[in-house]
């Protein structure tokens, strides 16, 4: 009899997110194909998992594949982890996985984490469609087509992106969608956990004010069509210059603001004390 394939999620960042079923499934297997077993080493020490690891990453998956399908046709129980989150979704995996299913291994899913999924539940942006578009291209050109593409689309939109390309995502978004509403949720589950929500121009400027941009981002850009009124960021400061010259109290003037701007008073007050530094 083949063994089972175990596709079981870790956590994103913070090790409690680890379910109980899968905790006993890890230890219970008899192999643990890893996409990094150096990587896993902290989550499997955390839980006293020993059950011996081997590395199956986007590199040596088709090899290892081969070799994993093998040893599942002689019994073998195998658990795949990535080093985040849900296997596959945008990780290793799927070949393993295909080629079980063609040769009539069982595959039985572990929930647990998944960074796009959990950003949308705090996102504040429709959840009733969305679009996982995974990581974007690289270069420009297919980059700026590919969000062409995705313009039309009705659904929240989800991108994966790098710290040192989340900049240019969302400036290329600016250009494909127009200024939509958004939110960037960076370091999810983490000790810096971070949502900034609003135009897309209010994020890029909140990110262009820092020295750097460290950690793991999701982007969620709203929709087509009926999304919240907001404003644009040059709209809020033009509200802000007209406020001030009228000598509108400051909690006031960001009260009005945020409410039409859909986002958060507090970021509305820290611009009007950064107009009111500049003038
Ligand atoms: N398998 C993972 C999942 O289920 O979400 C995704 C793995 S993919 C290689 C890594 C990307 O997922 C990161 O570049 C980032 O876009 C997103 N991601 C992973 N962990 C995250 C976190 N803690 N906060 C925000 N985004 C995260």
């Amino acid at each position: 009899m083949s063994g089972t394939l175990y596709i079981v999620a870790t956590p994103l960042g913070n090790l409690e997110d680890m379910t109980f079923r899968a905790v006993r499934l890890l230890k219970e297997a008899d192999l643990i194909a890893a996409e990094d077993t150096r990587h896993s080493k902290k989550l499997l020490g955390h839980y006293g998992i020993t059950t011996p690891t081997i590395a199956c990453h986007e590199y040596n998956e088709t090899a290892k594949a081969h070799d994993l399908i093998h040893r599942l046709e002689n019994g073998t129980t195998i658990a795949l982890i990535s080093d985040a989150g849900t296997p596959l979704i945008s990780d290793p995996g799927f070949r393993l996985v295909s080629q079980a299913h063609k040769k009539g291994i069982p595959i039985v899913p572990v929930p647990g984490c998944n960074a796009a999924v959990t950003g949308l539940s705090a996102a504040g942006l429709p959840t009733d469609t969305f679009l996982f578009l995974g990581f974007p291209p690289k270069k420009q050109g297919r980059l700026d087509s590919f969000l062409n593409d995705a313009a039309r689309h009705k659904a929240t939109l989800i991108f994966y992106e790098s710290p040192r390309r989340v900049i240019r995502l969302i400036s290329s978004a600016i250009t494909a969608f127009g200024d939509r509403q958004a939110c960037l949720a960076r370091e999810l589950t983490k000790q810096y956990e971070e949502f900034i929500r609003g135009p897309l121009s209010l994020i890029l400027s909140t990110l262009e004010e820092r020295e750097t941009i460290k950690g793991e981002c999701v982007l969620f850009i709203h929709g087509e069509d009926e999304q919240p009124a907001g404003l644009s960021l040059d709209q809020i400061e033009a509200m802000i210059r007209d406020g001030l010259n009228q000598d509108t109290r400051t909690g006031e003037l960001a009260k009005k603001i945020a409410g039409l701007a859909n986002i958060p008073k507090s970021k509305i007050y820290d611009m009007i004390l950064s107009l009111k530094n500049r003038s």
